[in-house]
């Protein structure tokens, strides 16, 4: 067996929560890699809202969509991902089935623009109040700069601390490895 990487291991996490037809988020699309990763999987009946606050980041996603062709089924918010839950729209609320959040900064972008532990967290919480059951949010930490350590210790904190009746936790990490690299927090609602 071969231990899968962080971003395979976090695809394989959504692979196993959203099919066709389904309602996923992306709570950071920067370069709109994981949007269309959500698209492709939900398909023309499906819908994937995904949220940044660049607008260098909503064009570079919309243009990655356009030219893939899977525009249609992916409404894009340049706003912070701590406004989902005023801004999806209330009959997607409870269907939501999968999330993501590649969290930092925008590559190739601005490396002081970055994700922040308030908004992310509220954002998390918000998203776990909307998902469906057995619906699982994935988090990608990355915590080489300053802020995303502050930012993984508040996160940690926070998801340490959700009741287990009403969601699982896991932390997949490669604990060897110099220069901190990224690892996955998943959680499943219950
Ligand atoms: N998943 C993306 C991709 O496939 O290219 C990469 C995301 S990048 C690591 C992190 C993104 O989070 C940046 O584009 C940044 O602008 C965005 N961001 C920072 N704070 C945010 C917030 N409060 N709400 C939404 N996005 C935010």
């Amino acid at each position: 067996m071969k231990l899968k990487g962080i971003l395979p291991f976090a695809r394989q996490l959504i692979d196993a929560a959203v099919s066709e037809g389904d309602i996923a988020i992306d709570g950071t699309v920067g370069n709109g890699h994981d949007t269309l990763y959500l698209a492709k999987i939900v398909g023309d009946n499906g819908r994937v809202f995904g949220f940044d606050i660049q607008e260098q980041a909503i064009a570079n996603t919309k243009e990655r969509l356009t030219n893939e062709g899977f525009s249609d089924q992916v409404t894009l918010f340049q706003t912070s991902h701590d406004q989902a839950k005023s801004l999806i729209p209330s009959p997607y609320h409870g269907k939501i089935k999968g999330a993501i959040f590649n969290l930092g900064y925008l590559p190739g972008g601005n490396k002081e623009i970055v994700t922040t532990p308030v908004s992310t967290i509220s954002a998390v919480e918000q998203i776990i109040e909307m998902m469906a059951p057995e619906g699982i949010l994935v988090l990608v930490i990355y915590h080489g700069h300053p802020e995303g350590q502050i930012e993984r210790d508040q996160l940690l904190d926070y998801v340490t601390s959700l009741d287990q009746k009403l969601v699982h936790v896991l932390n997949y990490q490669f604990i060897n490895q110099t220069n901190n690299p990224p690892f996955i927090i998943a959680v499943e609602k219950r």
